[in-house]
């Protein structure tokens, strides 16, 4: 489904962890975003690029290489591929395909494209990486945490960042790689937020917002929630650490999993 749109941008939202894929269309080129999850989902998004396209150059960013996010890859054979130097150097690729197969399996879903990891035609190798398409400028930064191979990007003169898994308004940090990198990642988008006039922000899971004040709100949040597990997790505190997994939004084995993941990367991070 559509979850948001204006003239020059259309967020669609699977109905699998409210993950969103994200078209943007200038001048001179489409730029597709994550393409996700189901097969029919994946094919609305094929179905519109191809209709609004014309001649352009159409192009296909990976905001990270979990498998949910590169799983719609090769549904755009034609676009030109954007992504970290993390994501081209991913180091359990074969694992992530294995990951989406066995989702497909497990489902019976059948694709009209194969299933690949990402090669990269365009990689970004350094903070403040520009692409520059026309009157269409877009700036890249790292952002380990989440992941280690996370990229943000900002598209002017439209002022629309696209921070991957960072700054959902409801799902707390999932800290899969580290939560020092991703305590530094959320200081370096308050700084891209000075840098930049953001205008529209489209988190991987959840609701865009075109509102500075919620904005800030979701670095907060993150980085209130991650003080506050770190200090549980430094002072042994069972008892505030039981509650913060219960602040995740949609309790489940797989939140819980995801606590008990957080708790033990801080854990050897920090003790
Ligand atoms: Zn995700």
């Amino acid at each position: 489904m559509i979850q948001y749109q204006n003239e020059h941008l259309t967020v669609f939202q699977s109905e699998l962890f409210q993950t969103t894929s994200t078209v943007v269309q200038t001048k001179e080129m489409v730029l597709i975003v994550d393409p996700n999850w189901l097969s029919n989902e994946v094919k609305a998004i094929q179905d519109y690029v191809h209709t609004i396209k014309g001649d352009r150059d159409t192009y296909l960013l990976f905001t990270h290489g979990d498998f949910d996010h590169i799983i719609g890859y090769q549904a755009f054979p034609d676009a030109k591929t954007i992504g970290s130097f993390g994501l081209q150097n991913h180091p359990k690729k074969e694992h992530k395909l294995q990951l989406i197969r066995e989702f497909d399996a497990k489902n019976y879903i059948v694709r009209n494209y194969p299933i690949e990891f990402p090669k990269l035609d365009i990689v970004i190798h350094e903070d403040g990486q520009q692409l520059c398409l026309g009157d269409t400028i877009m700036t890249f930064y790292q952002a380990p945490g989440h992941t280690a191979d996370g990229l943000i990007t900002i598209i002017e003169p439209l002022g629309v960042m696209i921070p991957g898994d960072y700054l959902s308004d409801f799902e707390l940090p999932f800290i899969y790689q580290s939560a020092k990198a991703y305590s530094q990642t959320l200081d370096k988008i308050k700084s891209m937020f000075d840098a930049h006039s953001i205008h529209l922000l489209v988190p991987g899971h959840g609701q865009a917002t075109a509102e500075s004040g919620e904005m800030k709100r979701r670095v907060d949040m993150a980085s209130d929630y991650l003080n506050r597990l770190c200090q549980a997790v430094l002072t042994n505190n069972e008892h505030a650490l039981d509650a913060l997994s219960k602040e995740h939004a949609f309790l489940s084995t797989f939140t819980e999993a995801c606590h008990k993941e957080n708790v033990s990367i801080i854990r050897s991070e920090y003790c």
